[in-house]
């Protein structure tokens, strides 16, 4: 395995330096503005943290997914999920998918701003009626002359209201997988409307649901080809589910060495509670499965990096890391004791913030799914 050369530590060190200074002081206070601020995406791209492993053609640093791991792992120092998702969801999930379909026009209508952070970007898959089962969504696109007109509702959309553009999944075909395209929706569209969701977690990324009215979109905002954007959705899972799973890993980091500092620190019965041999068993296997999940994750990556097929080992690398940053998170929150329950505590928003994650990009039960369907596990009647 390749892993992390020098380059990629030098990478890291200026990325480190950057959200010790522009980040980390203010994440809490984004926290409750519900969103991260516009110039946070400028001060980025201006850096070139926004274009990572997209082309230089558009200028992009076109970087291996080593990097775009650095940049997840040094992102969340600052402690905050939400900026991280906010961040991510710009900088991968919304335009890797347009650098992956789209045609030269639109690389310069959005994908060259939304590197150099002037334009920021949102995902727009989910609906209200169709999450899990993609295939079946039911916004539909209909043409119209040079253009389609958009109705239909999404949901659940990370940086849904900040964005200037909404790479959205509609249905301009029949039913199924081969009715889908992308079309890139600017959010200034006439009858594009959008309420931002109060969640429980993750607060510093805003997430909403978007209503399309009779959306008039030029034709060539189609990514790729008509009905053809199942493709596309599916390959950007890869870098999605890696993603979820760099952001899991860090966060598990972050709880665990609070977690150790508090075992420390704090004194019951006489004697820190690390002198009890039971936090000191806790934390341990917390860390064994910490090393567990890393491990996990870098034969992941290392596999996505060299081009190998890897959609079951991706699926695992998710599955495993999310579902065992949720218990990581309850042990790291028990030795907090009270402190666990309160908006103050880092320790508090980390142990909350763990749960979206074994929900988006492909649920635990659905990637449970893909690697029963790799293993040979799925009866032939029931495979699609
Ligand atoms: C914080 C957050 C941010 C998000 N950001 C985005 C975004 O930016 N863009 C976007 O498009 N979406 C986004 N999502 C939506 C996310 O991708 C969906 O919530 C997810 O795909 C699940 O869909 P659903 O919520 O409709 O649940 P459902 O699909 O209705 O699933 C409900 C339950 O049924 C289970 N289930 C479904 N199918 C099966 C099956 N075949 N076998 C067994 N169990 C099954 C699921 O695992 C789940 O437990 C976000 C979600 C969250 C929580």
């Amino acid at each position: 395995m390749q892993g992390f050369t020098d380059d990629h530590e030098q990478f890291r060190g200026s990325l480190r330096t950057f959200v010790e200074r522009e980040i980390t002081p203010n994440a809490v206070a984004w926290e409750h503005e519900g969103q991260v601020p516009r110039a946070l995406f400028q001060k980025l791209g201006e850096l070139g943290f926004l274009g990572v492993r997209l082309s230089p053609d558009y200028g992009g640093a076109g970087l291996d997914f080593w990097y775009t791991s650095v940049l997840v792992q040094e992102l969340m120092q600052c402690g905050s999920v939400g900026v991280t998702v906010a961040i991510m969801t710009h900088a991968e999930f919304a335009t890797k998918i347009i650098e992956l379909a789209g045609s030269k026009e639109l690389m310069d209508i959005f994908l060259k701003p939304a590197i150099v952070g002037e334009m920021i970007g949102a995902l727009g898959v989910t609906e209200p009626g169709a999450g899990s089962d993609v295939a079946s969504l039911r916004t539909r696109a209909v043409r119209d002359g040079d253009d389609y007109v958009i109705n239909g509702a999404k949901t659940f959309i990370t940086n849904g209201t900040i964005s200037d553009f909404i790479t959205t999944a509609v249905r301009t075909g029949g039913p199924g997988h081969s009715g889908i395209s992308l079309i890139v929706v600017p959010a200034d569209t006439p009858g594009l409307t959008r309420r931002r969701l109060k969640k429980i977690g993750t607060h510093s990324s805003d997430t909403a649901e978007l209503f399309f009215d009779d959306c008039r979109v030029s034709a060539r905002n189609l990514l790729g080809q008509e009905n053809g954007g199942f493709k596309p959705i599916m390959q950007g899972f890869g870098g999605e589910r890696l993603v979820l799973s760099l952001i899991a890993c860090a966060q598990m980091r972050l709880m665990w060495n609070a977690a150790r500092q508090h075992g420390h620190d704090r004194k019951a019965f006489g004697q820190s509670l690390l002198d009890f041999q039971v936090w000191r068993h806790r934390l341990a296997d917390a860390l064994t499965s910490i090393h567990a999940a890393e491990a996990l994750m870098y034969q992941g990556i290392d596999l996505y990096v060299r081009g190998e097929p890897c959609n079951a080992e991706i699926s695992m690398s998710k599955l495993f890391c999310t579902e065992t940053a949720i218990s990581v998170a309850r042990e790291c929150a028990q030795i907090h004791g009270g402190m666990s329950h309160m908006e103050e505590c880092q320790m508090a928003r980390l142990y909350r913030d763990s749960l979206a994650f074994t929900i988006g990009a492909g649920t635990s039960e659905v990637l449970r799914e893909i690697i029963a369907g790799a293993s040979g596990l799925t009866p032939e009647r029931q495979r699609r």
